[in-house]
């Protein structure tokens, strides 16, 4: 059994994580329940630090806020000296309610609306990355009615895609997401914001993949960059000062999962800008880089309790919690893969394997096929690793389940930081129509 960060088994056989029994953690908030293991975070956010330090070029390491964004969470981060990324409204408003410096926010986003982006603007934001040419009229525009100007890097899709074992290299990069390098668009789009009013354009940013384990990816998309930036040198005089490399760096879901420790993944990258910028003669930027999955998923287990058991003879046993695609819809929408244990069993041998139901009305709302436990009875605490990262974040209220609470956990305390949402919770923003009010007899 492989367990992530504090997790250990203690005395009586019980998963603990944070020095807190699960077991505990759910008799206290209830299940489903979203554990969050605070000293991992930490540790997480410093060996991006450190590592970028040791490197001695200048850098910022922004959390990838759609991770898992919380109050809380953005407090963490700012106490870990991180700058943030957001790309929406509520993102954005949940990092300013939590204090966050707004100077060390930045706006990612392929629709980035008039609303979301004066309130940017009117919170000083760090940056904005523009995404398409319809924004960069649209951000200029608002900008000079406020008087403003504002840093903007410009996303380019440099025909480099990666996921874990592997990289492409594709011509025209079919994405919604920034500005083509083959067809010309983002050497357009320079030309564009340089010669607007409201636009300072400190660099240049890209983001080839997610869950990626192999740095060649990374290693072919800065030599592509840095080609780029040569020729925009070259053509406009202008030599880019930041320089964001996105995020993406994976993590251990299961045992099949090897990623690299997160000091290699800052060497590779460092040492391959160093390569690419001498070989083009361009000075240093300032690396930037943008961490979610990497930063919070190895921190996260959600605890269930096992409500049913349903065994088909001959086929298989499903065992159904109360939770599923709602609090964590990557099994259905990607057919990501987790390990679990019994958290009340985490010392017993498996006996049998099951496949973990979620109690949505999907046939599709499986959490895990084929696992094996020990002897699993209603009642056990199921508790399912790795997911930190977008569960919380892609959560939904689908059969008007509420969401699970979320504790983070620390040395033997446990802090909710975000509350269980209530059956009134649910209903809060319901209106019935006057013309419905009398229409049925009480
Ligand atoms: N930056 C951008 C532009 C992204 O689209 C994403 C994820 O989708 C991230 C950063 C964070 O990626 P990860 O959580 O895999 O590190």
């Amino acid at each position: 059994m492989y367990l992530h960060g504090t997790s250990r088994i203690n005395e009586q056989g019980h998963l603990e994580i944070g020095g807190i029994d699960a077991v505990d953690l759910v008799k206290q908030f209830g299940s489903p329940l979203y554990v969050m293991d605070e000293a991992y975070i930490r540790n997480q956010c410093r060996l991006y630090v450190e590592s970028f330090r040791a490197s001695g070029l200048p850098f910022q390491v922004a959390y990838a806020s759609k991770a898992f964004s919380t109050m809380a969470m953005c407090r963490l981060v700012q106490e870990e000296g991180l700058s943030l990324d957001v790309v929406s409204a509520g993102e954005l408003y949940t990092a300013l309610k939590a204090g966050f410096p707004p100077e060390k926010i930045h706006f990612h986003g392929n629709n980035k609306t008039p609303d979301e982006i004066e309130l940017a603007l009117d919170a000083d934001i760090g940056s904005f990355v523009i995404d398409n040419f319809t924004e960069i009229t649209l951000l200029d525009g608002i900008a000079q009615q406020k008087g403003k100007k504002v840093n903007v890097l410009i996303r380019v899709t440099p025909g480099i895609e990666a996921h874990t074992h592997e990289y492409i290299q594709t011509g025209q990069a079919d994405s919604k997401f920034g500005f083509d390098l083959a067809s010309g668009q983002a050497a357009e789009a320079v030309r564009i914001v340089l010669d607007k009013p409201a636009l300072n354009l400190i660099g240049f940013h890209c983001h080839i993949g997610s869950q990626i384990f192999d740095v060649a990816g990374f290693a072919a998309a800065i030599q592509r960059m840095g080609q780029f930036m040569k020729e925009i040198k070259e053509q406009f005089q202008y030599e880019a000062r930041v320089f964001n490399v996105g995020g993406g760096f994976g993590i251990r879901y299961t045992s099949e999962d090897q990623p690299l420790p997160i000091p290699a993944y800052v060497e590779s990258i460092t040492q391959a800008i160093k390569t690419t910028f001498d070989q083009f003669s361009l000075a240093y930027p300032e690396i930037w880089v943008e961490p979610g999955r990497s930063i919070v998923g190895e921190a996260g287990t959600t605890l269930y309790t096992v409500g049913t058991i349903k065994h088909i003879p001959g086929v298989r046993k499903y065992i159904a919690v109360d939770g599923g695609m709602t609090d964590n819809p990557r099994p259905a929408l990607y057919q990501a893969r987790y390990e679990a244990v019994l958290a009340n069993k985490a010392a017993q041998a498996a006996r049998e394997v099951v496949s973990v139901a979620g109690k949505c009305c999907e046939s599709g709302d499986m959490l895990i096929w084929d696992i094996a436990l020990p002897e699993v009875e209603v009642g056990d605490i199921l508790a399912v690793f790795c997911t930190g990262a977008y569960n919380y974040s892609m959560a939904s209220n689908y059969n008007r389940i509420g969401r699970p609470a979320v504790v983070f956990v620390k040395d033997g305390k446990a802090d909710l930081v975000v509350e269980r949402e209530s059956l009134e919770d649910l209903i809060r923003l319901d209106r019935i129509p006057a013309r419905m009010l009398y229409s049925v007899a009480p």
